[in-house]
């Protein structure tokens, strides 16, 4: 194995394979490579059998990579390896002994659509109005209480105040649902596991001695579930590797501990703790700006992290006038620098996903090809839930969510009143409406309408014994055939409906891909339902050429030669939400610094003056992370700097004295403008004001310009001159 590459302290990280090991290091320095060679060497130099090696990644795309490149690294066999996320670890240990906690092994992976459908029905039942009880709130109430592995009678018990108590007791009915229907979310995938290890030690103590070596990327990023996972797993071996940096934090919002990785010397007294100090992803300009960036938050170590490569092209900024011509630059912009790059070595990154549209129709009309990361928008369609929901009965008979979808579509002639009937049997059973539908006969309903169930029943069980051998694309296509789901849209002649059959289509590209990389087994159905359930944010990332485009918590771990971060607006971002709160401030900078941090070469930085986002246009000032890189680091001709007052006097980002907080440039303050004024806007040309509202910063003008048309800009902000 060559580690000829390597510097000393990631060698010092490789070769210290016994005891715990913390390599707490910046973006880029190469944690995640010597994660991967340190796997390697354990495998090669110390032979320890692949069996024994558990390594842990934050997507599944990491985990595909990671496997990737320790085969390439070694020619020993390493499938016994357990490489992928926290939650797919969790499927498999489930799936084996699940049982002992009175679940189906043949349990069911709910999506968000499928978990917003229970608490509605949840609300239903208890004569709550959804308007007032936002199920996706309550949703997330559960999610934190899951994170923090609190049980429903744990959280009754210890509820304060009204809302409380409500969602708590929702929670109960939830999770009663989701057991009856062996059905399980996200998050009990992690908070199951554990509680499998409470309850039965051999399976823990299985696992405990089968990982013997442990190792955890992006170990910043774990909640309390996956912390104590990892403790579980780890405690009889102690050989444990995480890797992680605490300026890259950002996902709070789902539970994400930062003290996780900064407790772990306390965890672990005889740890070892390794700092990797060198960058080989970006430039010097790149680094310079990202820590400059970081160096604002007050709630954290300084590190140092060094760029190795020189100091590369300086940072452009644009401004452009809409979120429209935003996309339009990104995109010339993209045609310039292909001269240089190929379209794969580019990415776009936003904050939030309604972001991609305008730069997603400006890549449209210029035909560069372009793919998207994330957007679940192809799998929440109505036909691909319809056959997904098909699949889940098949695979698991007890998921009454995904039956009644699926029970009277196409028309069986089966009635909501019928359903209710099964459902109100299914319940007194504590069982589901697939047993219920056995007792039909005993339930009042109507002798024709039994045997259109009995049919249904029939059909579902034959597809069941053919996805033992069939492929998964074989078993799609038989499903479609028999339950009379090709036939209800092929007999429907409208555009929509042979739309809904191109989807159907093109949903076998991915079972086709499946099929290529899994020998038809039994419980493939299995395997392929958990795996679309995993789906994660970067699993869109094929390898077809194109510019990639997807958030900047979707990108997370990558680099790129060349990222674009467009919407760099206070309110877009940093998210307005988050204004206020200094402790959300600084995670919203983490995120800054993460997308910063992608890029190898070169970076673009944009802003809109105004932009139309959720139907509604505004005008932003320049976001504040902007504002905090220094103003060497930016390409002069770039329109941000022209329109800056002079003031670079900082010095490098290394050097600079006490800390600066953000600093908004304010072109036009003490300006006043009137109705009748004529202007001359820098992009816009000339034009008159026709209407003046808000005072101070937040004045608006409503301008009419002679070429551009109406706009509204703020007086201060804009680049705006009387005449
Ligand atoms: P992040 O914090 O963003 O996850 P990281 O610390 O995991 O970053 P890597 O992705 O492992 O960093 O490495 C960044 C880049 O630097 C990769 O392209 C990697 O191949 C390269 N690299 C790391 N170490 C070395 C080295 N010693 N020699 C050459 N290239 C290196
Ligand atoms: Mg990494």
């Amino acid at each position: 194995m060559d580690l000829s590459t390597m510097n000393k302290e990631q060698l010092e990280a490789i070769k210290t394979t016994e005891g715990p090991l913390l390599i707490m290091a910046g973006a880029g320095s190469g944690k995640t490579r010597v994660l991967t060679h340190r796997v390697a060497y354990l495998l090669d130099e110390k032979q320890v059998p692949s069996y024994n090696i558990l390594a842990i990644t934050f997507t599944n795309k990491a985990a595909k990579e990671m496997r990737e490149r320790v085969d390439k690294l070694i020619e020993e066999d390493a499938s016994k390896m357990w490489i992928s996320t926290f939650h797919a670890m969790c499927v498999r240990i489930l799936r084996r002994d699940i049982s002992y906690l009175g679940y189906d092994t043949s349990f069911s992976i709910l999506d968000p659509l499928d978990q917003q459908s229970v608490v509605r029905d949840i609300l239903k039942t208890r004569n709550l109005d959804t308007k007032q009880h936002n199920p996706r709130s309550i949703l997330s109430v559960i999610s934190n209480y899951k994170n923090q592995l609190i049980k429903p009678e744990q959280a009754i018990s210890e509820a304060g105040g009204f809302q409380d108590e409500l969602y708590s007791e929702i929670y109960k009915d939830y999770q009663e649902i989701l057991y009856r229907n062996s059905s399980l979310d996200f998050d009990d995938l992690i908070m199951l596991t554990i509680e499998l290890f409470h309850k039965e030690p051999n399976v823990l103590n299985y696992y405990q001695t089968r990982f013997q070596y442990v190792h955890v990327d992006e170990y910043q990023d774990t909640n309390h579930a996956q912390y104590q996972l990892v403790q579980m797993l780890a405690a009889k071996y102690r050989n444990i590797c995480v890797v992680g940096d605490s300026d890259q934090s950002i996902y709070k919002f789902r539970g994400a501990d930062i003290q996780n990785i900064l407790n772990f010397e306390e965890d672990y007294p005889e740890a070892k703790v390794i700092k990797l100090e060198e960058n080989y992803r970006s430039t010097k300009t790149i680094l310079d700006a990202a820590n400059a960036v970081i160096d604002n938050n007050t709630e954290r170590k300084p590190k140092n992290l060094r760029s190795n490569k020189g100091d590369g092209v300086k940072i452009d900024v644009n401004v452009s006038f809409s979120e429209r011509e935003e996309g339009q630059r990104v995109v010339q912009k993209v045609q310039e620098l292909s001269e240089k790059y190929s379209y794969g070595e580019m990415a776009v990154l936003y904050r939030a996903n309604a972001q991609s549209r305008a730069v997603e129709d400006a890549f449209v009309k210029s035909s560069i090809p372009y793919k998207m990361v994330g957007g679940t928008k192809f799998y929440s369609r109505m036909e691909i839930k319809d056959l997904m929901s098909y699949l889940k009965v098949i695979q698991n008979p007890f998921d009454d969510i995904s039956f009644q979808r699926i029970i009277n579509v196409p028309k069986r002639g089966i009635g909501t009143k019928t359903i209710d009937k099964l459902r109100a049997h299914a319940e007194q059973l504590n069982s589901s409406i697939y047993d219920a539908i056995r007792d039909a006969d005993f339930l009042g309903i109507p002798a024709k309408t039994v045997g259109k169930l009995m049919s249904l029943l029939q059909v579902l069980d034959n597809l069941k014994e053919k996805s033992k051998y069939l492929t998964m694309t074989e078993l799609v296509d038989e499903v479609l055939a028999d339950t009379g789901y090709h036939d209800m849209l092929s007999s429907d002649k409208t555009l929509e409906a042979r739309s809904r059959l191109e989807n159907l289509e093109e949903f076998k590209t991915v079972t086709k891909e499946f099929d290529n990389d899994n020998p038809v087994a039994d419980d493939n159905l299995f395997n392929f339902l958990s795996d679309m359930a995993l789906v994660s944010d970067q699993d869109g990332m094929d390898d077809t050429a194109g510019v990639t485009m997807m958030t900047m918590h979707a990108s997370k771990g990558l680099e790129f030669k060349v990222i674009f971060i467009v919407g760099l607006e206070e309110g877009i971002f940093p998210s307005r939400r988050v204004q206020f709160d200094d402790q959300e401030l600084e995670e919203e900078r983490r995120l800054m610094y993460v997308a910063l941090t992608r890029a190898m070469e070169h970076l673009i930085l944009s802003r809109a003056e105004s932009r139309m986002l959720y139907g509604k246009t505004e005008s932003n000032m320049m976001s504040r992370f902007l504002s905090e890189i220094p103003e060497e680091l930016l390409e002069s001709s770039s329109v941000f700097s022209n329109s800056m007052p002079g003031s670079s006097s900082e010095g490098s980002s290394f050097s600079r004295g006490p800390k600066k907080r953000s600093r908004i440039i304010n072109t036009n303050t003490g300006t006043n403008f009137n109705v009748g004024d004529k202007v001359s806007h820098k992009a816009f040309g000339e034009g008159i004001v026709s209407q003046v509202k808000g005072e101070g910063d937040n004045t608006e003008l409503d301008i009419v310009f002679k070429t551009a048309g109406p706009k509204r800009l703020l007086a201060n902000y804009a680049p705006l001159e009387k005449k």
